[in-house]
């Protein structure tokens, strides 16, 4: 068996010895004759996996005592519509910034709730950076400050974040779903941290949401019970039946990123694996990577050759080399290399090598 170098940006690569594990027990988990996926999520055995997992996402993440830890379904993409249904309040409008094509996904959606004031916006600039912060015409009274922490299409990162104000207190939500626990981040500073699956954290179905507990409990009027914050906080994440399995695959990556060392090795790893690629992609004159230096993902890394023409035989002659889903989002074109903690420094060196004799035979 080969294990493909798989760049894709989501679903995404899952550490091998994760992947190796879950086959181990697939058929019978620990001695009990059946599939994770065959038990109760009351069992205790499934219990005991979903309190390991909060427990090292808590300690990976360090994440204070005064915030709830669910792990949901409906993607990031839910949380567009629950963070305003839960964190309005007797507010009428939130403050957005549009860094991106999953920014403006999620200032689209919250407009069926309330107002929203975009208060920096990179569209005019094609995406390719991060508004700088003192530019941003913050509101007092806005319910909440959304943010998109790494932009998973332009490749755009946020190197730090903003202060909000504290009086009125303005919580600061990320939609953290593509760079999550792929470095350290101080979740104090966070109202609502929210990050679907399947890129950081496992397969697709399983959403996190790390959300201060004050900020829990103010669903409008109306609001469905499985969109409401509180509801699955009062039950553990279990008011209905959860995604079991992908949660049960997220617990064996935390368990992993420990193993690893935790986020500050995984961070090194991860600057290291990118630091590489754009260093590749400057000192060559045929690639080019569209995003500003200050705003660079560690996580996507997007680049375009001299020439779409080129792309279709760059990607075959890719796949060739065993180096896969490095085409870019449909939206940008071009090429985009997805870095995910599950991807191996050796992944990234054997596509800088193919890049390398690319160019040579084709600039
Ligand atoms: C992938 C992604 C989403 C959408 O996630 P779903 O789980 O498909 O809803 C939202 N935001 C970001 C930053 C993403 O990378």
């Amino acid at each position: 068996m080969t294990r493909a170098f798989n760049f894709a940006a989501g679903p995404a690569a899952i550490p091998t010895e994760v992947l190796e594990q879950a086959r181990d027990e697939m058929l019978d988990y620990q001695g009990s004759g059946m599939s994770i996926m065959e038990m109760s999520h009351r069992s205790r055995r499934f219990i005991d996996i979903a309190e390991e997992a909060e427990a090292n996402l808590r300690e990976l993440l360090n994440v204070p005592e005064q915030y709830d830890v669910l792990f949901l379904q409906g993607g990031a993409t839910l949380q567009f519509a629950m963070v305003p249904l839960n964190l309005l309040r007797e507010k009428t409008s939130a403050d957005y910034v549009n860094t991106g094509s999953w920014s403006t996904k999620a200032i689209k959606e919250a407009r069926k709730f309330c107002g929203v004031n975009v208060v920096a916006n990179a569209e005019d600039d094609r995406f390719d950076r991060i508004p700088a912060i003192d530019t941003w015409s913050l509101d007092p009274n806005a319910a909440y400050l959304h943010i998109c922490s790494n932009e998973t299409i332009a490749g755009v990162q946020f190197q730090n974040f903003p202060e909000t104000f504290s009086d009125p207190g303005v919580p600061l939500v990320a939609d953290m779903s593509s760079d999550i626990l792929s470095r350290p981040v101080d979740v104090s500073r966070f109202g609502v941290i929210y990050a679907g699956a399947q890129k950081n954290m496992g397969p697709a179905g399983l959403t996190v949401v790390i959300i201060r507990r004050d900020l829990v409990g103010h669903a409008r009027k109306g609001t469905p019970s499985m969109l409401d914050y509180a509801v699955h906080a009062g039950a553990g994440s279990m008011s209905n039946t959860p995604p079991t399995y992908a949660w049960y695959l997220a617990a064996l990556v935390f368990r992993w990123l420990k193993n690893m060392g935790g986020l500050e090795a995984m961070e090194a790893r991860n600057r290291r694996k990118a630091g590489k690629l754009y260093t590749a992609i400057e000192q060559s004159n045929f690639y080019h990577c569209p995003v500003v230096k200050e705003a660079r993902s560690m996580m996507n890394v997007p680049f375009t050759l001299p020439d779409p023409d080129l792309d279709g035989a760059f990607l075959a002659a890719a796949e060739t080399r065993g180096l896969f889903n490095l085409k870019g989002h449909r939206s940008v074109g071009g090429m985009r290399a997805s870095l995910y903690n599950a991807v191996p420094e050796a992944a990234v060196d054997a596509l800088i090598e193919f890049m390398n004799e690319f160019e040579h035979e084709r600039g």
